[in-house]
């Protein structure tokens, strides 16, 4: 058994995996197929840190992630071997106050796949509380499964926002986060969704694989406030902020319709600034996202049913003893890249 361990920043090894593998009652041994690499992962190659989490020592990245059962724990009744699962990669204290309340991606003892010092899952096997993985349907493939985690973080956005049907929204960044939000945003009931970004290949890619359903607008040359308010005369009713970028948070205000909702989903890597008075006028009411919870059944159904199709984000595949290749064309970060996906 292999798995990729990241030792420090730019420092990647493909070796034997000694860490434990003790299947409990109530847990599930997966046979690892797909892993997405995340903008997380990529972060902690370059720079070995994120924030307050710092790798200390060897860390198998990745925590996007399908696969097989080879075996269930005694207490697992909904899956047994030979199952296609996706996993959610959070495992929170079930005892905790946050998780008793239903928020459990709050809890602060939680043990986050790939967040130092909890492993991640580019490994070629598993084990994980069987809760917390999730059959695939048979029309639901290992890519689209690995698609679930990315995609959650949409679902619980678009849920978070408390789309009405017939909403309107402007989604800032075409990132793969953006997109996934973008796609639950339509799929949830807006009638119109503008994908805002300066990058053209990115938006090239929105309207190529989504133009029917989402528009792609280019921040770099055009006024996006001016186009918003001749779409939208009385501007939208959600902003999702999905790029992390300082100008695009402080511009969300700006967007909206009286009354409307800004959803926080892109992490700044400085604190950001708002015009209060701005937002006052407007009652505009502010939701943050950190990661999601209860949603990923809701993210298999949205893929199962065809109302989401997530499989045009895979744009570069890699085998597994490629996996270094894979994060070194991450780090680049490539226009023409939205998920970069290894297969084990
Ligand atoms: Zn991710």
């Amino acid at each position: 058994m292999k798995a990729l361990f990241l030792d420090k920043a730019r420092s990647l090894s493909l070796r034997d995996d000694p860490l434990p593998q003790a299947l409990g009652d109530e847990d599930v041994r997966i046979k690892i197929v797909n892993v997405g690499i995340c903008g997380s992962d990529i972060h902690y190659y370059l720079h070995g840190r994120i924030g307050g989490f710092i790798v200390e020592a060897p860390m198998v990245l990745g925590h996007e992630a399908s696969g097989i059962v080879v075996e269930a724990g005694r207490a697992v009744g909904h899956l047994k071997a030979g199952d296609r699962v996706c996993m959610e990669p959070g495992i929170p204290d079930c005892r905790s106050r946050q998780t008793l309340l239903g928020r459990y991606n709050l809890d602060p003892e939680v043990r986050f796949w790939a967040t130092p010092p909890i492993h991640g899952c580019l490994r070629e096997s598993i084990v994980h509380p069987a809760n917390l993985s999730f059959k695939l349907p048979d029309n639901v493939g290992f890519e689209e499964g690995a698609l679930v985690e990315p995609l959650a973080i949409g679902v619980h956005s678009a849920k978070k926002a408390r789309i009405v049907p017939g909403d309107t929204a402007l989604v800032l960044g075409a990132g793969t986060i953006g997109l996934v939000t973008a796609l639950a945003a339509v799929a949830s009931g807006c009638s119109r969704v503008i994908v805002a970004d300066a990058k053209r290949e990115k938006l090239d890619f929105v309207r190529r694989h989504y133009g029917a359903r989402i528009e792609a607008f280019d921040i770099a040359s055009g006024d996006l406030k001016a186009h918003v308010f001749a779409q939208c005369p009385q501007g939208v009713d959600i902003v999702f902020e999905a790029s992390g970028n300082l100008q695009a948070i402080q511009s969300t205000t700006g967007f909206l319709t009286p009354g409307g909702r800004v959803v926080l989903i892109g992490m700044p890597q400085e604190p950001a600034r708002i015009d209060v008075v701005e937002a006052q006028c407007k009652e505009a009411e502010f939701i943050t996202i950190f990661r999601y919870a209860n949603v990923y059944e809701r993210a298999i159904k949205f893929i199962a049913s065809g109302q989401i199709d997530v499989k045009p984000l895979v744009t570069h595949r890699f085998g597994f003893d490629e996996a270094e290749n894979a994060f070194r064309l991450a780090a680049t970060m490539p226009g023409d890249a939205i998920k970069i996906m290894i297969r084990l």
